[in-house]
Formats: structure tokens, sequence, C-alpha cells
């Protein structure tokens, strides 16, 4: 038999399409599936190794503490964290050396391999935007994923000593310009029909490189969450974001 793997928020939209993907997988077997309401104990996991967890921002916290409690790897893709709980889980993880957890805003390789080849070109260029375009019942804009794009295009300016982008814009009274993020506009779409879509433009004089990401379906969430349920064992300790798994 392979790797035993549980699911906690196995009744969520994330949830039912990672189980999906557990079952889907021959060297992996499905064995707990908990939502809210259900404890997470040595038991109720039932011989898992990795458990996967997709829940809510206000519930993430307390089922990764008692993953851990129970002796078992998380593989987290629940959104909102911050530092000070990002500090617990490590603080958990102390107690249990031989343990690993990865906690990722993005699974989609795709998302991740954007983000890190726009940071890689953004010190080669004079401009540089973020465009997010997403399914308009996003509650958030921007996206967390064209914040954190921003912030790392802004690092990488500043590392390489490059100073504002070229911007005669005078009068912007209805924020046409976007949001500006550390000096980086973001833009943001919402547009029926669409998933969760991310371009980031560069542009020098005469030439412009365009990256673009598509997430069209949960399931492009799965090859990542694979990736992570497969190494989390591999790297002890607290793993925060998918790219530090895929040796870019
Ligand atoms: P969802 O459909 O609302 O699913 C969440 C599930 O967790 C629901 O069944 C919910 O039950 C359950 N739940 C709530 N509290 C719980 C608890 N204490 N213990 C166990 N289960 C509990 O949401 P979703 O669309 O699957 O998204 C889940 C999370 O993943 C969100 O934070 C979302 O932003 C994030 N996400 C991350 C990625 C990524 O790549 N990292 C990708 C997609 C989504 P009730 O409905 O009864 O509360």
């Amino acid at each position: 038999m392979g790797m035993k793997v549980a699911i906690i928020g196995a009744k969520g939209r994330m949830g039912q399409a990672m189980a999906a993907g557990v079952t889907a997988t021959d060297d992996l077997e499905l064995v707990a599936q908990l939502d809210v309401g259900d404890d997470i104990t040595a038991e109720t996991l039932n011989g898992a190794e990795v458990a996967i967890e997709f829940t809510k921002p206000y519930a993430s916290l307390a089922n990764v503490l008692a993953i851990i409690d129970a002796g078992v790897n998380p593989v987290v893709g629940t959104t909102g964290w911050t530092d000070e709980a990002l500090a617990q889980v490590e603080e958990e993880l102390a107690t249990k050396p031989e343990l690993g957890a990865v906690i990722a805003p993005n699974y989609a390789l795709s998302a991740v391999l954007a983000m890190t080849f726009a940071q890689k070109a953004a010190r080669y260029f004079d401009s540089a935007e973020v465009i997010e375009l997403h399914h308009p019942n996003k509650v958030d804009a921007p996206s967390g994923t064209a914040l954190t794009t921003a912030k790392h295009i802004a690092e990488a300016r500043r590392e390489a000593g490059l100073g504002a982008m070229p911007d005669a814009t005078e009068t912007d009274p209805d924020g046409a310009r976007g949001a500006n993020i550390d000096g980086v506009h973001v833009h943001a779409v919402r547009l029926k029909g669409l998933t969760a879509h991310e371009e980031i433009v560069f542009g020098n004089a005469g030439e412009q490189l365009t990256i673009r990401t598509d997430s069209f379906d949960r399931e492009s969430f799965w090859p990542g969450v694979l990736l992570a349920v497969r190494e989390v064992k591999n790297h002890p300790g607290l793993t925060f974001g998918l790219d530090k798994l895929m040796d870019l």
C-alpha cells in the first residue's frame, strides 16, 4: 500500500478536489476525511502520514497544531496566515523535530513559476505592472498572488538599484492607474467567465515581456499539492511557499 493521506476540510470545494487527486494517485491511500466538528487526533487521522488541510482562515491554525500534535505532517493550502500564526506552527514543530509542514498560499505550479520568473526578469526592465483577472465572486482585491508578485518585483528592483518607474501621470481622480504596491501598479479585473489569471508586463524602450498564468479549474492545484505531499517528510520544520520545494 502507498503513503496514507488524510484530508481536513473534506466537504469543501478544495477538500473534494484533493480527495479526487489522492484517490487517482496509485501510490497514495486516502485513510481519513474530516470536516467541521470532527476531532483531529492520531485515532481520527487513522494512520495518515500526511494531512492535507484546506479549511477556513479562522480554523486552520488550530487544525495544523492538532495535526502536528498527532505526529502527522501537514500540507496546508488555507489562506490568511499571519507571521504570528506561522511562528506558532514553528514552535509546535520544534517539539516534533522529525515532522515537516508545508504551508503555501498558492499550489498552482503555473502561478508559482510566473512569480519566480517575474522576480528574475524585474531587474532588466524600466517598467513593470501586474494585472490580475478573476471571477466576480472574489471578495478581496488585489489577489494575494498579485500582491506577492508586486512585492517581489519591487524587492528585485531595489536590489538592482532601479529607481521609480517612468510615469508622467499627474491627475488620476478615479484611480485608473490601479493600486500602488511598493511602487508597482497592480490592476484587478473582475469578469464573469474567468477563474484565476495573472499577467505581469515588463517594458523597456522598444521591447516588452509578458508573463501570463491561467488557472481554469481547482484541479490545477493538485500537482503542486502532490509535490508537497511527497516532499513534506524530507523537509523537517516549516516550509512556507511551494517555490521552496521546486528547485528554482
Ligand atoms: P470551502 O469550500 O468553504 O471549504 C472549506 C471546508 O472546511 C468546508 O467544508 C468547511 O465547513 C470546512 N471547515 C470549516 N471549519 C473547519 C474546521 N475547524 N475543521 C475542519 N473543517 C472545517 O473553501 P475552499 O474553496 O475549499 O477553500 C478552502 C481554503 O483554501 C480557503 O482559505 C481558500 O482561500 C484556500 N485555497 C487555497 C489554494 C492554494 O493554492 N493554496 C487554492 C484554492 C483555495 P463549513 O462550510 O461547514 O464551514
